[in-house]
């Protein structure tokens, strides 16, 4: 009986611990306990020592409540003792505090639910909320461009209608649960090193969390006694045009439903598809442009591409009036990208310029050569020529990559392409 909960044994640190030290030992610790990432059936067991290391960090962690803890102990921070103003601790109050509800675990027999001591300040029930359920959902740009309603099934817990969620048969009586006293939860002593315990409050599993018991023979037949069974509905999913990756849609009150709370909601979280013509950022769409280097240089007058709502998209560039197009060259397409929720707006459609050059050998014959150097502009005439002149070797289609490849040299090929991404492009194009 003369164990107190040790807050620096939790955390595996010494009385002098530095704050970093109690924060790296904390984040260990928090990592290892968490109840997400054990077994299902070591999450009880988990969840005490994750709770015990939090409370272990938030006092030793706060200067001010440190010197508290070193001083008075535990009792510092029980709120029935006004925080550490009175006199000393007194450990027989700590462990009647602890005991009070609790069953048999702790290994300390005839102290289990002493009579009375139920309903200690700060003890509560199931929380007035149920707990959400987050899904992913895929959607494709389209269905964003347009707006989406679907409907789906959702399985969920509902309260049996058979009892409404009594658990029990009409006017059976439930009892008190034995193991918590009534109150739907216990205080588990746990030993967590050598020599040391801490306390912790877990719902009790003898009674789901409830407090109360159907003796077997009155329980309902439906639920047999779970007061929930399996069930469905179908809920409508309304995706509003315009929504992007990770907004959440939530689902109101369509979570497990468990009887005297509330349920909790469905979200649903946007996942984007790719797109094969148009990448989006915000209310911008953006897509290749791919023309031909005739038209490149003569303009033209046809659908482009097909927009998300199926619409054709044409664009008209009239030579000589118009401009000649370019690789890697942007045109904008103001109130063409994604609609804008709850506006009437839509943002722009960027076109990037892509030059689909003529296959090699296109040019038969030296009288085709002709034909195109004479409609297109001459070359400057070379005036200083250096003197000494040689002709070189080629070899074709080299990936810029190789360039300075292995060298380690922060400008070669390999580092500097992350920077210019696609629009490389452009200029690659232009030199082949
Ligand atoms: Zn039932
Ligand atoms: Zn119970």
């Amino acid at each position: 009986m003369e164990e107190e909960i040790d807050l620096y044994e939790i955390l595996s640190i010494s009385k002098g611990a530095s704050k970093a030290e109690i924060k790296k030992a904390y984040h260990k610790a928090a990592l290892s306990h968490h109840p997400d990432k054990v077994a299902e059936s070591e999450r009880a067991e988990a969840e005490v020592r994750f709770k015990a290391a939090s409370q272990a960090y938030e006092i030793l962690y706060d200067d001010e409540k440190r010197h508290l803890y070193d001083t008075h102990g535990m009792a510092a921070f029980d709120p029935s003792r006004g925080g550490g103003m009175g006199e000393g601790p007194d450990i027989n109050d700590i462990f009647a505090q602890m005991f009070s509800g609790m069953g048999f675990e702790g290994g300390m027999p005839g102290m289990g639910g002493m009579p009375g001591m139920g309903g200690m300040p700060g003890g509560r029930r199931q929380p007035r909320k149920g707990q959400n359920v987050e899904r992913e959902y895929e959607v494709t740009l389209e269905e964003l461009y347009k707006g989406k309603t679907t409907r789906f099934t959702n399985s969920k817990q509902i309260v049996c209608d058979k009892c409404k969620g009594s658990g029990g048969k009409e006017g059976a009586k439930s009892h008190q649960c034995s193991q918590c006293n009534g109150r739907g939860q216990k205080a588990v002593l746990r030993q967590v090193g050598p020599g040391l315990v801490t306390q912790e409050t877990v719902p009790c599993g003898t009674c789901q969390g409830t407090g109360e018991i159907i003796p077997e023979k009155n329980r309902c037949k439906k639920c047999k006694g779970k007061k929930v069974v399996d069930g469905k509905n179908v809920v409508e999913l309304y995706i509003p045009r315009g929504a992007r990756q990770g907004d959440r849609i939530v689902i109101a009150n369509e979570a497990d439903q468990k009887p005297d709370q509330e349920p909790g909601d469905v979200i649903f979280v946007i996942e984007e598809a790719s797109h094969d013509t148009f990448d989006r950022a915000g209310a911008d769409l953006k897509a290749d442009l791919n023309i031909t280097l005739s038209e490149a240089l003569t303009g033209f007058n046809r659908v482009v591409l097909t927009h998300l709502d199926g619409r054709g998209i044409q664009l008209n560039v009239k030579q000589p009036e118009g401009k000649v197009l370019r690789p890697g060259q942007v045109l904008k397409v103001p109130g063409e990208g994604m609609p804008m929720k709850r506006s009437d707006a839509k943002g722009d459609l960027y076109l990037v310029v892509e030059i689909e050059f003529p296959e090699d050998g296109w040019l038969k014959d030296d009288a085709a050569i002709k034909r195109v150097r004479d409609v297109l502009p001459k070359p400057e005439p070379e005036d200083d020529k250096p003197e000494d002149i040689e002709e070189v070797e080629i070899e074709w289609d080299v990936d810029v990559e190789e360039f300075g490849a292995g060298s380690g040299d922060p400008r070669a090929g390999g580092e500097w392409e992350d920077d210019d991404d696609e629009e490389a492009g452009g200029p690659q194009c232009a030199t082949q």
